[in-house]
């Protein structure tokens, strides 16, 4: 097990703001083949990093999340991946 503060934690930059964070502080989120985000440390594929709910709108706007995972992804998608986060930081 690692433990916060550990320098071995990777760092990840959140795609919305752009602040870099250890990875355990942040929420990874996966496109899933009929693309819908998930969040999931363990889900297979490209992951795109985000601190929270407020930090999806930034990313939306400046097309992060398209070039996160290469491919047009729908706003409804991104609306959803929105609320989840909103529940999981609660
Ligand atoms: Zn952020």
């Amino acid at each position: 097990m690692t433990q916060p503060g550990d320098a071995r934690v990777p760092i990840r930059t959140c795609i919305g703001c752009r602040h870099r964070h250890p990875q355990t502080r942040l929420h990874r989120c996966v496109l899933d083949a009929s693309g819908e985000i998930s969040v999931d440390r363990r889900a297979p594929g490209r992951g795109a990093w985000l601190c929270g709910p407020e930090c999806v709108e930034p990313a939306r706007r400046k097309r992060a999340f398209d070039r996160a995972w290469r491919t047009d992804v729908s706003p409804e998608a991104i609306a959803r991946l929105g609320a989840r986060l909103a529940e999981l930081t609660e």
